[in-house]
C-alpha cells in the first residue's frame, strides 16, 4: 500500500540521520503524527529556530545565537578575558563542551567537525586549509596549539597531519597533546573532568 507523500518524506529525512535506519524513520513518523497539537507546534517552531537562527561562529564553527546580524563570532571567541595566543583543536562540539566544563581552561578552540583519515581528500584539505589560515591570520599569534583528539587510529592519525602542517608554517607555534590519561581508543567527549584536566595540565 501507498504511505501519504508527506509520511514519507519526512521518514525519509530522518532515515539520514545518524543511527537510525528506514524502519525506525517510519517508526518515529507515525510516533510524531500521533503526538498532541501543542507538542507539533512545539516541534515545529524549535526546528524552525534551530536552523534559522543559529549561526556558526567564524572562526572556531560554534554554534551560537544572535540578535545582531552583524556578528560573526561565539562568544567564547569574542571573550577578551580568555587567551587569544592559545588553540585548543578538537573534534567536534561535544569535546570542546567537556573541556569547557572542567573550568581549567582559558584559551580558544578550533572545532575540525571531522577527523582526517585521508589526507588526500577534498574534505581533508578543507579542514587542513581552515585551521592553517586561522593560524596564519590569527591577531595576537598564536603561541600554543594543543591538539586535544581522541586517542583513537583516526584521532592519532590527524594529529600526525595537523602538526606536519603547522611545523610547515614555520612560525614557531608551540604544539602539544593531551597528557595520556584518556584511554587508548577512549574519547575525549566521554573523559571526566578530573582525567582530562590532568591530561591539560600534563599537556607536551
Ligand atoms: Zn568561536
Amino acid at each position: 500500500m501507498e504511505l501519504p507523500k508527506s509520511l514519507e518524506k519526512v521518514s525519509k529525512i530522518l532515515s539520514r540521520l545518524p543511527g537510525l535506519g528506514p524502519r525506525q524513520a517510519l517508526r518515529l513518523s507515525f510516533y510524531l503524527l500521533r503526538q498532541d497539537k501543542n507538542y507539533q507546534k512545539d516541534f515545529l517552531e524549535s526546528f524552525n529556530n534551530f536552523f534559522t537562527k543559529i549561526k556558526l561562529c567564524q572562526e572556531c564553527s560554534f554554534p551560537f545565537e544572535t540578535m545582531n546580524d552583524n556578528e560573526t563570532l561565539c562568544s567564547i571567541c569574542r571573550d577578551k578575558k580568555r587567551d587569544h595566543t592559545l588553540l585548543c583543536v578538537v573534534e567536534k562540539e561535544t569535546d570542546l563542551l567537556t573541556i569547557e566544563k572542567t573550568n581549567k581552561y582559558q584559551g580558544l578552540y578550533h572545532i575540525l567537525g571531522r577527523l582526517i583519515n585521508d589526507v588526500n581528500s577534498e574534505n581533508s584539505k578543507t579542514i587542513l586549509l581552515k585551521l592553517i589560515k586561522r593560524i596564519k591570520e590569527n591577531k595576537p599569534k598564536i603561541k600554543e596549539v594543543i591538539l586535544a583528539l581522541s586517542p583513537t587510529s583516526e584521532g592519532n592519525l590527524t594529529a600526525y597531519y595537523l602538526e606536519k602542517a603547522i611545523k610547515n608554517l614555520k612560525m614557531d607555534i608551540k604544539i602539544t597533546k593531551l597528557a595520556r590519561g584518556i584511554p587508548q581508543g577512549g574519547e575525549i567527549e566521554f573523559a571526566d573532568s578530573e582525567t582530562l584536566i590532568n591530561a591539560l595540565e600534563g599537556r607536551k
